[in-house]
This record gives C-alpha cells, structure tokens and sequence, in this order.
C-alpha cells in the first residue's frame, strides 16, 4: 500500500487545485501512458482542467493507440509553471526530458512511482517499490480521492497493470495485483482489447524488422547473456518506428541459455539506447544505473552516446559484478 500519510498528503493537493498538469517518463510504456490517463480521465470527470504530456519525441507507441488520448498535448504546449503537476512512473526528474523544466517549476509536484531507485523528487512523494505497477497506486489515489472508475479509467488502469507485469507472469505479480485486475474487470475494463492492441498484433513491418535483429543475435554462453542490435535503418526499411518494437526485447529474452538479455537501439543521431532484462540471477537495474540509467531489478535500460560495439562490450564487461 502507498504510505497512507502522502496518499492523505497528495489527495489534500490535487482537491485544492483547479488545474492538473501530468507528465510520465519518456518512451511512455503502457504503466506510464495508462497511469497517467487514468488519472487525467478522473480528474477531468472531476471538474479539474487537465493537460498531459511526456517528453521528445513525443509520438504514442503505436501498440497504445487504443488508449484514451484526447488529454494528450505535446511538450511545447505543456504549460510552462503548473499549479499542481503530477508525475508518473518516472524514476527521476531526467526521465521526463524537457518536462523536468516544467517540474522544476511547478508550484507544487506529486510523484507517483513503483521504482526502488526513486530517491523522490517531488514535494509529496508516492513511491512503492512493491507494487506491480504505478497504476497500482493511482488506484490508490483514486480511492483516497473518492474518484470513480469509469470502464475507460479502469481500462488504462488495466493496461498499466497487463504490461508492466507481462501479462501478470513477472515476480512483481502480486494477490493485490491480481484482485486489482479483477476489480477493474468488473468496473468495465476489457482485458482481450488491451492484449489484441499490446501483444497480438503489430504491423507487418516489425516482421521483417525483428527478423533483420534477430538474425544478428549473439549468445555468449559462458556468461549467460543474449544480445543484439536493431538500428534506425532496419526500421525504415521496414516502414515503422522506434515506438513499434517495445515488445521485441521479449523475443530476444527467449535464449534459455541467457539470464540476461541485450537490445541496443542505434538511433541515427548516435544515441544508443539499451534494453536490459535478467530471467532472476542479474541485477540489471543496477546495472543499468551504473550506465547512467535505471530501471527494475529484472527490467530497466540506459542511454549511450558511445559506439555501440563499445557500449555493448562494456555492458558484457560489467555483467558479472552484478550476480
Ligand atoms: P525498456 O527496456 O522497456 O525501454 O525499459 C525498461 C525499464 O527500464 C523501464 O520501465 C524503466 O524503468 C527503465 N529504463 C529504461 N531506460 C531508462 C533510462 O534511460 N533511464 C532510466 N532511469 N530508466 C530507464
Ligand atoms: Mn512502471
């Protein structure tokens, strides 16, 4: 459960504000994405106005699309100095880009996250590193707040819980996860919509796309780890996006032979970002953090402007120190 005292503390700010500005990390996933509708859904409902944004590049993974997004305004027209801006699933102020700016300015900032690493940023903090989700805790909030659940509050909220447990089949599952999915069922979420848009389709692209990635997977026994690259041009050549492939990592982590599996995504500007994800034995959350980022202990990434055979040799180099 969210810290009763913050969830008091943060419940008493949002009903004194007349207007909500909502961020979620960059790359929104479906627990940032989903938290941050729900939330943005209610307090609409509630007589709040409402705007919501994350950071560049600011584009809504196709796979999410299904999602509520009429509350979505792009980063530039975020507003400048909130009145009240809440934040969600962002494990610090850097994951939220250019909207960090905003935080920083913001009259008064709630920071709602599941991240163990989450040092709190804002002037209240709700931060549960057990819970399965951040959408755990906006249900949390909801409920202290005494916000209904629409079927369309309740579908984001499944959402959230869906992806960032795997379908619940990751360790961070819990009974309160569970009965959470079950509750929000019942509000009038439906979990075959959110599975036929996450895990069930992809355009044909990403075929051809995940194929060119996984013809250069590489296993190094020895140590236990998978890894590959997909770059900017095997998705143009395909026809999609970076917001396209989130699921791709989760073809990669397949090798029984690894604990650990590597996704570096060469961006044309030489960014390479990296997906880490461990099957237990590796903490690659720390591991991540070493390299700048973070993330969970079985899921996280960071971002290098490195060479990317550099970037990779060093994520090898480090893996070991972190079993
Ligand atoms: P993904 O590999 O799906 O992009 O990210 C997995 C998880 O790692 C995310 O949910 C987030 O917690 C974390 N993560 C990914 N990239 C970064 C990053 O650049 N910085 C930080 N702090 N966390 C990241
Ligand atoms: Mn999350």
């Amino acid at each position: 459960m969210s810290d009763r005292a913050n969830l008091k503390a943060a419940a008493d700010l949002i009903r004194q504000a007349g207007s909500v500005a909502l961020a979620c990390h960059v790359g929104p996933d479906g627990d940032a994405l989903g938290s941050m509708l729900a939330f943005g859904l209610a307090a609409r409902d509630a007589g709040k106005e409402v705007a919501a944004s994350f950071g560049s590049p600011y584009s809504v993974p196709g796979n999410l699309g299904f999602l509520p997004t009429e509350l979505l305004v792009p980063p530039e027209d975020f507003p400048a100095e909130p009145e009240l801006m809440v934040v969600f699933d962002a494990g610090s102020a850097e994951r939220l880009a250019e909207l960090g700016s905003n935080a920083s300015k913001a009259e008064k900032l709630i920071v709602v996250d599941h991240h163990a690493t989450n040092e709190g940023f804002g002037d209240v903090s709700l931060i549960d590193p057990s819970a399965a989700a951040t959408g755990e805790l906006v249900h949390d909030l909801l409920v202290e707040l005494g916000w209904e659940a629409t079927p369309e509050i309740a579908q984001c909220l499944l959402t959230a819980l869906v992806t960032d447990t795997g379908r619940f089949q990751y360790a961070s599952t819990s009974p309160r996860t569970l009965r959470l999915a079950a509750d929000l069922v019942a509000a009038g979420a439906n979990p075959s919509q959110v599975s036929r848009h996450v895990y069930e389709q992809a355009p044909f692209g990403y075929l051809k796309a995940a194929g060119a990635a996984l013809s250069r997977a590489h296993l190094e026994r020895d140590k236990g780890v998978v890894s590959t690259t997909i770059t900017e041009a095997d998705l143009t050549e395909a026809g999609i996006g970076w917001g396209d492939i989130d699921n791709l990592i989760d073809i990669i982590r397949l090798a029984a032979e690894a604990d650990v599996a590597v996704l570096a995504k060469l961006h044309e500007d030489g960014r390479v970002k990296v997906s880490l994800r461990s099957r237990g034995d590796t903490d690659v959350g720390a591991l991540a953090a070493g390299m700048g980022g973070g993330g969970h202990r079985l899921a996280a990434g960071f971002t290098s402007e490195e060479p990317p055979e550099k970037v990779l040799a060093e994520v090898h180099r480090r893996i070991e120190g972190y079993r």
